[in-house]
């Protein structure tokens, strides 16, 4: 005789672009799903604000609801897909409280109350799974947090922003400026019409954290994110980098660095980066993700795909379901989330990178020398320095420039700062061009 299958209650909260995949292959695969799970996972329902809105998916009427609320009771999984921090916040603290598990993309909230609610899932002994959160359909979390488990992480590199991968690819390949570039993201559906949350770089900071936290056990707050966005690069910026055979990307950085009291840390920031052009990051191009990983024994590890969409990021959202329902299934104790702090949040005086620095200088002798010296004072050492001509001056009398290109050895924040100051008041210095950070050198 067999025992009929199990069912599970599903709840869904949000039936927006990845709301709706979920729903449609939860409908559709439903078979799979439950020789999958050990159990038929059942939809019981659809949270939104809007009944009479319409759908990227075909769904039954009956499922809809406004009654979020209500929908939580007797839910054994929840899946939050509204996005913001609340009411998803207090749905999710409910959903736990009523016994279920939970699963979410919301790097927004994670990032601003990942903490609390890693807490409240331990306290109610449920799961809380957030991998589509995090580069959507790329399974970046559970290899860290499980693949990686007896491995030393020691530094996570990510493109975890399609939007601004776009824009810079765009500029790299088509010479086009940051503004037409974001222009024609927007006409592609890449980029919001406010792209403030991409460009500025808070999306990969909440990523930044939330990928920080897993990797080295410790919670990192947003606010300890440094974060540059991409408006600041130029076209001039791109194509000097390309000259030099780099290209610029932004980068999500969690990294395990000692301070200057020799006390390991972590330090995570965003910020625009100069990428070696064979370095295999450098390689991800449109609006895809990547994330690379280093860790002490298994060397260098990278992921790559898409990094959101409805459909790629609800293949996350169901694996994560597929996982709650099988230990629903089989029992036992949900794995703790919280992570137990094995080292502090660090600031980035705690970081040291190399630098890019390109100066459009007169073309006289002697100023090789000048910036050179102001360099060693400050302790930063050139690795590379590059020197290229211009003529200018349309007015019969030719007036000769020239561009010099240095790639600094590691140097602090501060170290740097000093340097380019101290340079610029160089009457030799018609302008600094150029202050951009180097990875993977
Ligand atoms: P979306 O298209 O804006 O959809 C949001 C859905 O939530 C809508 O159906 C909306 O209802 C519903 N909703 C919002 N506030 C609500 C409220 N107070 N009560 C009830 N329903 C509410 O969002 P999305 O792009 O699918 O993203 C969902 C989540 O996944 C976000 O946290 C996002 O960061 C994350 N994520 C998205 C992607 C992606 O590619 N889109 C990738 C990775 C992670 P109405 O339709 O009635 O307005």
């Amino acid at each position: 005789m067999t025992t009929p299958p199990q069912t599970l209650k599903v709840a869904l909260l949000g039936c927006g672009n990845v709301g709706s995949q979920v729903a449609r292959i939860l409908l559709e695969d439903a078979d799979r799903l439950a020789a999958r799970a050990g159990a038929r996972l059942e939809l019981t329902g659809i949270a939104v604000r809007n009944l009479s809105a319409e759908r990227d998916v075909e769904l039954p009427a009956e499922l809809f609801t406004t009654d979020a609320p209500a929908l939580l009771k007797g839910a054994d999984i929840v899946i939050e897909l509204m996005g913001g921090l609340e009411p998803a916040r207090g749905l999710i603290l409910e959903a736990f409280s009523h016994g279920a598990s939970v699963v979410t993309g919301n790097k927004a909230l994670l990032a601003e109350h990942g903490l609390e609610l890693y807490r409240a899932a331990d306290a109610a002994g449920v799961e809380l799974g957030y991998e589509a959160a995090v580069a959507g359909a790329i399974p970046i979390l559970r290899p860290i947090r499980d693949s990686l488990a007896g491995d030393k992480i020691t530094r996570v590199l990510g493109i975890v922003n399609g939007t601004t991968n776009y824009i810079l690819d765009q500029m790299d390949t088509t010479g086009a400026s940051f503004a037409d570039a974001l222009a024609e993201a927007q006409r592609l559906g890449y980029a919001e019409a406010d792209p403030t949350a991409d460009v500025e770089g808070f999306d990969a900071a909440a990523k930044a954290a939330i990928l920080a936290t897993l990797a080295f056990h410790t919670q990192f707050p947003l606010e300890h994110v440094h974060r540059e966005g991409i408006t600041g690069v130029t076209a001039a910026d791109i194509a000097a980098a390309k000259d030099a055979g780099y290209v610029i990307k932004l980068l999500a950085i969690c990294e395990l660095v000692e301070s200057a009291g020799g006390v390991p840390g972590v330090t995570v920031r965003v910020h625009p980066t100069l990428l070696p052009r064979q370095h295999p990051l450098a390689a991800v191009h449109g609006a895809f993700n990547a994330v690379f990983v280093e860790a002490e024994a298994a060397g260098e590890l990278m992921f790559y795909g898409q990094g959101a969409g409805g459909t790629p990021t609800a293949s996350a959202v169901l694996g994560d379901a597929v996982s709650a329902a099988r230990r629903i299934v089989l029992g036992g104790p949900a794995r703790p989330a919280t992570p137990h702090a094995e080292v502090p949040a660090l600031g980035m005086d705690a970081v040291t990178t190399s630098y890019y620095i390109g100066l459009d200088v007169a073309d006289q002798p002697g100023v090789l020398a000048k910036v050179s010296q102001i360099f060693a004072d400050h302790g930063v050492s050139i690795e590379t320095m590059r020197q290229t001509l211009h003529q200018e001056g349309s007015d019969g009398q030719t007036l000769a420039s020239a561009e010099l290109r240095f790639v600094t050895h590691r140097a602090s924040d501060s170290a740097l700062a000093a340097t380019v100051d101290a340079v610029r008041e160089l009457d030799v210095i018609n302008s600094v061009t150029s202050v951009l950070r180097v990875e993977g050198i």
